[in-house]
C-alpha cells in the first residue's frame, strides 16, 4: 500500500487489453505535461489549454509511433485533483505498449491497481463510498446496478450515510455535555431527546442494513424459479425467455450461484432462474428428500413461476397441487404468478382455471411464444415496486459490515442508558458506532483497507 502514497507521475493504459480502434493512455502527477511534451508534437504551435484537445504526433526513440489527440487537465480541474494528460491513440497493442513505455522512459511510473481512482481519493475528488462506486460503475451490468452505481457516485448515498453520522455526533454532543456536567452529578441534557435521537438512529441504521439484501439481490440477479409437474413445459418457457430477451447469461464474479442457473437481463433487471425438480406426489422417501429439495429451493426464490397443463389437468389435481403447494410454502409474501400453459391445445379455458382469476393467473403457449410478454411486464412491474425508488441501497459487503457494527454499539448504548449505566462508558460505545459509520466514507486509517479497496481495480482506473 505505502506505493500508493508517492506523489510521483504515474501511466497506465486505461482502456481494456487488446486490439480496438482507438485506445487511451493516461498520466497523472505534477510533470504529466513535462513527460508528455517529450514525445509528443502538436501539428501547429498550439500551447496546451485545459480539458482541450490537440492533435499531433507520439515518438518512440525519435521514430514516429502514432498520431494522437492529447488532452490536457490542470490540477485540480481533473479526476485525480492532479495534473492529467490523456492520449487517445490508434488500438493496436503494439502502439499501446511502446507509448506506455516510451512515458517511462521520459520519467513516469508504472500505475498500481486503481491508482487513479485513489489519487481522486486522496484528492478529495470522491470520499471512499465513491471511490467504491466507480469499480461497480465499471462492472455494472444491466440497469439496475448501473442505477444504484451511479446514485453512490454522485454522492447521494454518501450523504445519507453522513446525515445519519450527523444524528449520532448529535446525540455524542448531548453525551458529552453530561460528562462535563458528571462531577456535579446532574443529568443536563434531555433524556427524552437523547432517547428518540438514539432510537431513530437505530432504525435508520437498520434499514439500510435490510436494504443490503435487496440490494445484493438487485445486483446479482433476482431469484426465480419455475415450478410445476413433470412436462407442463418449464424447459420449454426457460428457453423462450432465454431466446426472447436475447439473454445475457454471464457468469457473474462473486456470486455464489449454481452451474445450472441461468441468468437472464430483461428490462434491465437480472433475474436468475432456479433449477427446480418437477413437482410430484412423492411415492417413496427418496422422492420426498428430492421435493424437500425443491421446497427448500423454492422458498429461495423471489418470485415463483407455477405453471399448470391447461390441456391435461383436472380440476381436483389442480387444487390437490396448490394446496400442498401452499402448505410447503414458508414466506406468502412471495410474488407467485400460476400460469395455465399449452392454451394453444385448448379451445376454451377450462372451469377451474376461470375459477382462479383472482390470483395471479396468466394463460400462456410456451411452444408458440404466446402471452410471453404478460409473464415480463409481471415480474418487471414487481421488480420496479420492490425497487423503492430513492431508497438508499447498500450493496457493498465492507459497508454492510460496518453498518452492523455500528448498530451493535448502538444497541449497546440503547442497553446502557436504559440500565442508567455511567454516561462515559456509554459514550465509549457511541464514539465507536460514529467510527464504524464513518469509515464507510471516510478516516480509514488503516493501510491494509485501502489497499483492498484500490487494490481491486483494475490498472488504469
Ligand atoms: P418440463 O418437464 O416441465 O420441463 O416440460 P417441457 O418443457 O420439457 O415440455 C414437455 C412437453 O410439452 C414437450 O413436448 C413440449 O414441446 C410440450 N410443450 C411445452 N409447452 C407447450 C405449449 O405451450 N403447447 C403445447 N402444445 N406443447 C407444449
Amino acid at each position: 500500500m505505502s506505493d500508493y502514497f508517492n506523489s510521483d507521475t504515474i501511466c497506465a493504459i486505461s482502456t481494456p487489453q487488446g486490439n480496438g480502434a482507438i485506445a487511451v493512455v493516461r498520466l497523472s502527477g505534477d510533470k504529466s505535461l513535462e513527460i508528455a511534451s517529450k514525445i509528443f508534437q502538436p501539428v501547429g504551435k498550439d500551447i496546451p489549454k485545459h480539458a482541450t484537445m490537440q492533435f499531433g504526433t507520439v515518438f518512440y526513440n525519435n521514430e514516429i509511433l502514432d498520431e494522437v489527440m492529447l488532452c490536457w487537465f490542470q490540477a485540480p480541474r481533473s479526476y485525480t485533483g492532479e495534473d492529467v494528460v490523456e492520449i487517445s491513440c490508434h488500438g493496436s497493442i503494439y502502439i499501446q505498449q511502446k507509448l506506455l513505455e516510451s512515458l517511462v522512459i521520459n520519467g513516469a511510473r508504472l500505475a498500481l491497481p486503481g491508482e487513479f481512482t485513489f489519487r481522486a481519493y486522496r484528492n478529495n475528488k470522491l470520499d471512499l463510498a465513491q471511490s467504491e462506486a466507480v469499480a461497480d460503475l465499471i462492472q455494472s451490468e444491466n440497469k439496475q446496478s448501473h442505477d444504484i452505481a451511479i446514485k453512490h457516485l454522485k454522492g447521494g448515498y454518501s450523504s445519507s450515510i453522513k446525515e445519519l453520522r450527523d444524528k449520532m455526533i448529535n446525540l455524542a454532543a448531548l453525551f458529552e455535555l453530561e460528562l462535563d456536567f458528571s462531577e456535579e452529578d446532574v443529568e443536563f441534557a434531555n433524556r427524552d431527546e437523547m432517547f428518540l435521537l438514539l432510537n431513530t438512529i437505530e432504525y435508520e441504521l437498520d434499514s439500510l442494513i435490510k436494504s443490503f439484501e435487496l440490494g445484493n439481490v438487485l445486483k446479482n440477479g433476482i431469484p426465480v424459479a419455475i415450478i410445476g409437474k413433470p412436462n407442463v413445459g418449464k424447459s420449454t418457457l426457460l428457453n423462450i425467455l432465454l431466446n426472447e430477451e436475447k439473454a445475457i447469461v454471464s457468469d457473474i464474479p462473486g456470486t455464489t450461484r449454481d452451474a445450472i442457473e441461468d441468468v437472464i437481463n430483461i428490462n434491465g433487471y437480472l433475474f436468475r432462474f432456479i433449477d427446480t425438480a418437477g413437482l410430484r406426489k412423492a411415492t417413496d422417501t427418496i422422492e420426498a428428500i428430492g421435493i424437500e429439495r425443491t421446497y427448500e429451493k423454492i422458498n429461495k426464490a423471489e418470485i415463483i413461476l407455477h405453471l399448470i397443463d391447461l390441456s391435461n389437468t383436472d380440476e381436483s389435481e389442480v387444487f390437490n397441487e396448490l394446496k400442498e403447494f401452499s402448505e410447503h410454502l414458508e414466506d406468502k409474501s412471495k410474488k407467485w404468478i400460476l400460469i395455465g400453459n399449452k392454451a394453444d391445445e385448448v379451445n376454451e379455458l377450462p372451469k377451474w382455471f376461470k375459477k382462479l382469476v383472482d390470483l395471479n393467473t396468466i394463460f400462456i403457449s410456451a411452444k408458440r411464444n404466446e402471452n410471453i410478454n404478460l409473464i415480463i411486464d409481471h415480474i418487471s412491474d414487481y421488480v420496479e415496486q420492490k425497487k423503492m425508488t430513492g431508497a438508499t441501497i447498500v450493496t457493498n459487503t465492507r459497508h454492510y459490515e460496518a453498518m452492523l457494527r455500528a448498530l451493535d454499539s448502538i444497541l449497546s448504548v440503547k442497553e446502557s442508558f436504559a440500565n442508567n449505566i455511567p454516561t462515559d462508558l456509554v459514550a465509549i460505545d457511541l464514539r465507536n458506532a460514529l467510527y464504524h459509520l464513518g469509515s464507510i466514507t471516510e478516516e480509514v486509517s488503516s493501510n491494509d483497507i485501502l489497499g483492498e479497496i484500490f487494490g481491486s481495480f483494475c490498472i488504469g482506473k
